[in-house]
């Protein structure tokens, strides 16, 4: 039986943000200590051999080094890993976090990278609809408890998705925040996947230069002020030269949805 508490007003209860939806697991499955045991090598071995490689030589190096299916984490405010991966992994599929808050925009550009690449896209979504959490947990959980609505319409849904998966391949770069600064190439998630950072040393000119150069889909919102994009309720635009990332949950002390902390 759930806790709840009770709305500000007295009028109704919600459930306890803590306790995530009934029914659907909220953690992936470990590997097999010998997966994990063998992933640790790998990252031992090549973690320093591949820093400053190029992103495309790191994908190469994935191709060889990993046997098993790959996720492709996809935001969809660029277009650069589904580019760089499209021909070089024949075991990846892109994957998309569809929290039901995303801009228009960024939904655009989602479709519109299935529709050019071939690679296999997956749009995970969380247990409960945007109207479904209004009613159990009360609405605008995202300005009362980001971080709750984060667990529930991203962490999870990401931790269930991984559970076929080998490794993922990410878009964090040292370039997006402090907290950021020291992501290395290679690591080994919680759970013995293998997490792989192939644009970790990109700056931001470097991804502007990749995206001109390869003709990629835009997120038009990059163009619009908005450098780092988010759910539309958590996400404001900034001032050119301000902190990328100072737009998302601004005003509050929260700088990470939890997929890559
Ligand atoms: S970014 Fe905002 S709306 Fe999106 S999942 Fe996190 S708290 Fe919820």
């Amino acid at each position: 039986m759930h806790s709840l508490i009770r709305s500000d007003s007295g009028a109704e209860d919600y459930r306890d943000p803590e306790v995530s939806p009934e029914g659907a697991a909220t953690t992936t499955q470990p590997l097999p200590a010998e997966r994990r045991q063998a992933h640790e090598e790998l990252v031992a071995e090549w973690n320093h051999r591949l820093e400053g490689a190029s992103a495309e030589d790191i994908i190469a190096w994935a191709h060889t080094h990993v046997p098993g299916p790959i996720a492709v984490t996809m935001s969809m405010q660029d277009t650069v890993l589904a580019e760089l991966t499209e021909g070089a992994l024949d075991n990846a599929e892109l994957v998309f976090l569809d929290t039901g808050f995303h801009f228009p925009e960024t939904l655009e550009t989602r479709d519109k990278v299935a529709e050019r690449y071939r690679l296999p896209l997956r749009n995970i979504t969380p247990v409960y609809s945007r109207a479904e959490q209004d009613r159990v947990y009360g609405p605008r959980l995202y300005a009362r408890n980001p971080t709750a609505c984060c667990r529930m319409r991203k962490v999870e849904p990401l931790a269930r998705m991984l559970d076929p998966f080998e490794a993922w391949i990410t878009g964090v770069r040292r370039a997006d925040s402090a907290l950021r600064a020291n992501t290395p190439v290679l690591e080994v998630d919680r759970t013995g996947r293998l997490k792989i950072n192939p644009l970790v040393d990109w700056t931001d000119d470097d991804v502007d230069n990749y995206i001109a150069d390869h003709d990629l889909i835009i997120n038009p919102l990059t163009r619009q002020g908005y450098p780092s994009i988010g759910c539309a309720t958590c996400t404001l635009p900034v001032a050119e030269g301000e902190d990328p990332r100072a737009g998302r949950w601004a005003g509050t002390s929260k700088t990470e949805c939890g997929l890559h902390t």
